[in-house]
């Protein structure tokens, strides 16, 4: 993988529209997950138990036997690198259906893979549309264990499917995240931050900072200093590597702009925007970096995943208040928290409902070594880190009366 970086990286590029450099980023993190989950395949153990005189109790770890992994098109290459490089350290065989709209790097690692001598059948790529090769995958009775990154709705559809077989899913399905800023904050680290845990893949990242949270006393500040960071971001062809490339598609594209409309109808401001460049091909699935101020909480901008370039930015005035609006949407993915002051980094940290919280740093996408994934409907399980090799075997006791 580390060798043909440079092709993945650009086949990444050319089918999602990411720029290069998120490409090359993304070929690197999925060879890293298979180092970090090649490392750990000897190393995957149970434990023995105290339990009575004359006893021995042990813990095997054993592979689910088939495991089936359900892909989006926003990362395809990191999203396939942490379940299928732990899937297969834990022993099991793989079935990946890639999603429709970029599966092509995928393809090409199956072809390393067998260039490389994985055992046949270890690996099995199908490609087709959700509702006839994904849901295929879900229903089938020879499935053990159904790994799926999408959106809410398809991911209760995958968990019906496989619970007519008691198949038991990891359901990774997105976010609505917020990066709470308070005003002891070192805004010089911040901003950049700030920015790029939103604008990174345009948007469509399901732990993007999607909604940003500021103590009012700072409110003007950090929207100034956002704002202005935003404006300069170029949007435009994906191979050009500008800051932010196209939409995955039309459809994508529309789901923004009707986003957009609805702020615009209901009087909701746009502090600032960047550009996309104007060479940037007639028709193509562009959309400007836009960061909206005094999003009401309880409006579907604050509360939904829009999955493209937009900050939706909002005051408050308490930590309690903070908390109450960090944790008030249906999701609970990740949190970031930016403040000095240590009590407080812990007191968030705890109440923050979500599955990692970072405290004046933001991780949207990285952390291989970290465990990661949600709450409320964001899903459940874990993946990434030592985690994930948990829930990719089934534990067996084993308990042997020797006197
Ligand atoms: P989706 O959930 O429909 O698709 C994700 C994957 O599921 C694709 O491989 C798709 O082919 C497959 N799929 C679709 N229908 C299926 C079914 N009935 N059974 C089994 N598999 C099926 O997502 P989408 O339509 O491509 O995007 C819609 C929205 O989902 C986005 O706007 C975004 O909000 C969200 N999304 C989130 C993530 C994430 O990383 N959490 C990724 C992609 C999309």
């Amino acid at each position: 993988m580390q060798e043909a970086a440079e092709e993945l990286a650009s086949l990444e590029s050319r089918t999602t529209g990411k720029p290069l450099k998120q490409g090359r980023s993304d070929a690197a993190a999925l060879a890293r997950y298979f180092e970090y989950y090649g490392g750990s395949a000897d190393k995957l153990h149970g434990e023995t138990l105290p339990y009575g005189t004359g006893m021995t109790v042990l813990t095997i770890r054993e592979p689910h036997g088939v495991t089936g992994h359900i892909v989006p098109w926003n990362y395809p290459m990191q999203i396939f690198g942490r379940s299928v490089g732990a899937a297969l350290a834990a022993g099991n065989a793989c079935v990946v259906k890639p999603a429709e709209d970029a599966c092509l790097s995928l393809l090409r690692v199956a072809e390393l893979a067998a260039e490389v001598g994985l055992p046949e059948g270890a690996l099995n790529i199908v490609t087709g549309l959700g509702h006839e090769a994904g849901s295929a995958l879900a229903m089938h009775a020879g499935v053990d264990h159904i790994s799926f990154t999408g959106s809410p709705v398809t991911g209760s559809r995958v968990a019906q499917a496989a619970a007519a077989h008691h198949c038991p899913v990891t359901l990774e399905l997105g976010g609505k995240s917020p990066q709470v800023v308070f005003a002891d904050a070192d805004l010089d680290s911040a901003v950049p931050v700030l920015v790029s845990a939103i604008m990174q893949n345009a948007g469509q990242t399901c732990s993007a900072g999607s909604r940003l949270l500021v103590e009012r006393a700072i409110y003007e500040e950090v929207l100034g200093r956002v704002g202005a960071a935003i404006r300069v971001l170029k949007v435009g062809p994906a191979l050009e590597d500008l800051d932010l490339g196209p939409l995955i598609r039309r459809s994508q594209q529309q789901r923004v702009w009707d986003f957009l409309s609805q702020a615009q109808a209901d009087g909701i401001a746009v502090a600032a925007q960047g550009e996309i460049v104007e060479h940037a091909p007639e028709g193509g699935f562009y959309q400007a970096p836009t960061l909206l101020r005094d999003v009401p909480p309880a409006h579907a901008i604050a509360q939904q995943e829009i999955f493209g370039p937009v900050l939706a930015a909002m005051p408050f005035d308490s930590e309690e208040q903070a908390i109450a609006m960090a944790n008030g949407t249906p999701y609970g993915l990740v949190a970031g928290v930016w403040t000095r002051d240590g009590g407080r980094q812990m007191r968030l940290a705890r109440r923050l409902n979500c599955g990692q919280v970072f405290i004046n740093n933001y991780g949207a996408g990285g952390g291989i070594e970290l465990p990661f994934g949600g709450v409320k409907s964001s899903g459940y399980g874990r993946e990434k880190g030592f985690e994930a090799l948990a829930g990719f075997t089934r534990l067996k006791t084993i308990a042997i009366r020797h006197g």
